[in-house]
């Protein structure tokens, strides 16, 4: 009887703390992966990724991170996914939930170049990479990638990382995600860089509310949730930066990144940081100095 009540207090702790059922999803069998009906293909495919990552930033950073990962249909999205989140952004919830979309969405389309407006060599570069079975255009190969990017947040999460900056933060999953493919997954690297270029070398600029770093620290919250496609040329910024990165310094600067992040347990002044960075590593220095002359 006592061991029956401790299982049952465990249980009720365990749903405690996860404070989340998935009544309406369909578990993959032994993970922690939960797919909408007919997602099970994208699940499969998505958490090929996502395990083989977390067991890469396990093994570097000797960190277990917590997450569920949750392939959903628009209305499931509803139920499970962050309420200011439209369909289609990725991301990870501080209980766990790390959110992806199962099909091809409004978002990916509004933000797909449109291949008639933009320079030749762009155009046949991001046919080349992302035409899907019909013909079409279409970013599922780019998206998919970015649950890697979310399982870094997860990781971030879990090791108690302070945020410096939100650009920081959001940049530093970039790397992480960059790092694994291109060491673990080279095969899957155009899917990943080939867009953000395009993206920011073909957004009209009279999209962008917002393009300084300064404001995407002061305006996170209104950029990410009410200009979702302000936010993703953000993010394109960051996987170009991500990618600059790793070419120039390989999975040393990951590691530093890591490491100087993680030692610093007080928020820093603006100087501080960049001396911070520029003293980890040169690919550091040289990849703000290229930012700070675009
Ligand atoms: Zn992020």
């Amino acid at each position: 009887m006592k061991q029956h009540l401790s299982i049952l207090i465990l249980l009720l702790l365990v749903n405690t703390t996860f404070g989340q059922t998935y009544a309406n999803l369909h578990q993959l069998d032994h993970t922690k992966v939960y797919y909408s009906s007919d997602a099970k293909e994208r699940a499969i495919k998505i958490l090929d990724n996502v395990a083989k990552a977390e067991h890469f930033f396990q093994s570097e950073f000797n960190v277990k991170a917590d997450y569920t990962l949750l392939v959903l249909s628009p209305a499931d999205w509803k139920t499970y996914a962050h309420p200011n989140a439209i369909y289609g952004i990725p991301h990870f919830l501080p209980d766990g939930r790390l959110v992806v979309a199962a099909e091809n969405n409004d978002f990916w389309k509004r933000n797909t170049p449109f291949i008639d407006k933009i320079p030749n060599e762009l155009a046949t570069i991001l046919k080349e990479t992302y035409t899907d079975k019909n013909g079409e255009i279409a970013l599922t190969d780019f998206f998919d990638l970015l649950a890697v990017h979310e399982l870094g947040h997860a990781f971030q999460h879990a090791a108690g990382m302070l945020k410096q900056r939100t650009w920081l933060y959001e940049t530093f999953c970039n790397v992480l995600l960059h790092t694994y493919f291109a060491e673990k997954n080279p095969a899957q690297l155009p899917y990943l860089t080939v867009f953000p270029q395009v993206a920011i070398q073909s957004f009209p600029a009279e999209r962008l509310k917002y393009n300084t770093l300064e404001d995407f620290e002061k305006y996170y919250n209104e950029i990410a949730t009410k200009h979702p496609d302000n936010y993703g040329w953000y993010q394109c910024c960051f996987h170009v930066l991500a990618a600059e990165i790793y070419d120039l310094g390989g999975k040393d600067v990951m590691k530093k990144m890591w490491d100087i992040l993680m030692n610093q347990n007080e928020k820093l002044n603006d100087d501080d940081l960049t001396d911070l960075l520029i003293k980890a590593h040169p690919a550091l220095e040289q990849a703000i100095t290229n930012w700070n002359n675009q």
